[in-house]
């Protein structure tokens, strides 16, 4: 049955309508929806009974809670949810003053970065809003305080998912929706464009840019979405763009002995980002039981982890040169929650 969760201000008013009932209602199924969480059309009843059946014949207004749960030893929480036939993993980050979800966007991820293990699970479905928005209301009724910001930055690449992203962003933000703040919430993407380039029109929500190499080539080797979408063409881009107010730009940088934390590398991030407004998230690389091998068209490619003390250098020589620059603390590692570590094992 269809979900009235995602739909906007218009639509549910064109629900009601078409239900046999005053345009009002529309905003009176928002305002029950997306402020005072119901869970069910009963609990509407500023809505007329005969009313609500009808809605109740045609549309869903519930959410579904997670198939299971996992907690990690440092607190992390990880979510199976099942979207259809397929499932997908959010996971919830408390920290001392913040509880931050990473949600999904898509069951699995088709732009293949040799590294992630999410990316090994291939694409199996776009989430609509209600799926993606679903994880959201769902957990953030589960805990203590409710949830502070919100990152995309799970499962799948959100600007090939685009309408759907920016519905549930929508929903999020509007004055008749959730009324949260863009500023709570940030998208990330590997850089395809021309839909980057439609979601900087279109939201004013946070962007983190998954960087990862600035070489043409060796980001390619890496991220095949690159050889479409060079991260040059999308820096240039990201130049037009005003970020030097409240919207910011990051750019996320897992970190691989040897292969990305040198000076050459160093230099070259420096060269790239420079005039931009922009931080640099370090992030530590999980071996994982594989032991950081990842086999990619029956090429097997080896990721190691940088030591601590280079990512220090690195964090220092950026800043030095710039460009704000912080290393990750990593979270949920026990659990397969951290940073490209979704792959739905929850469901085994
Ligand atoms: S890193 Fe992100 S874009 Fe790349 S395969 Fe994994 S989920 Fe997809």
């Amino acid at each position: 049955m269809e979900s009235l969760l995602g739909k906007n201000i218009d639509e549910l008013q064109d629900v009601a309508v078409a239900a046999g009932l005053p345009r009002y209602t529309g905003k009176q199924l928002a305002e029950w929806l997306y402020r005072k969480r119901a869970e069910s059309f009963e609990e509407m009843t500023n809505i007329s009974v005969k009313g609500r059946q009808t809605l109740a014949n045609g549309f869903a207004a519930g959410r579904k809670k997670p198939v299971t749960e996992v907690r990690s030893e440092d607190g992390t929480r990880k979510f199976l949810f099942q979207v259809g036939t397929e499932y997908v993993e959010t996971v919830l980050i408390p920290e001392e003053e913040r509880n931050t979800l990473c949600i999904s966007t898509q069951a699995g991820c088709r732009m293949r970065c040799a590294f992630c293990m999410t990316g090994t699970l291939g694409f199996r479905k776009h989430l609509t809003a209600a799926e993606m928005l679903n994880q959201i209301l769902t957990v953030d009724g589960m805990i203590d305080g409710g949830l502070t910001n919100l990152v995309l930055m799970g499962e799948g690449e959100p600007m090939d998912n685009l309408d759907e992203v920016l519905r549930a962003l929508n929903v999020l933000t509007a004055p008749w929706g959730y009324g949260w703040s863009p500023k709570r919430i940030t998208v990330s993407s590997v850089g395809v464009m021309p839909g980057l380039a439609r979601f900087l029109q279109e939201s004013d929500c946070h962007v983190a840019i998954s960087l990862h190499n600035p070489f043409h080539e060796e980001r390619a080797a890496i991220m095949p979405a690159e050889k479409a979408c060079p991260v040059a063409d999308i820096v240039r881009m990201l130049k037009k763009y005003d970020f030097a107010h409240q919207r910011r730009l990051s750019f996320e940088y897992i970190c691989w002995s040897g292969m990305n934390d040198t000076l050459r590398h160093a230099n070259e991030l420096v060269r790239l980002l420079r005039g931009l407004p922009c931080r640099v998230n370090l992030i530590r690389f999980h071996e994982g039981k594989e032991n950081g091998q990842f086999t990619v068209n029956n090429t097997t490619l080896h990721f190691p982890s940088s030591e601590e003390k280079q990512m220090i250098w690195l964090r220092d020589y950026l800043t030095g040169h710039g460009i704000t620059t912080t290393i990750r603390r990593s979270r949920g590692e026990d659990i397969l929650a951290a940073c490209g570590m979704l792959v739905n094992a929850l469901k085994e």
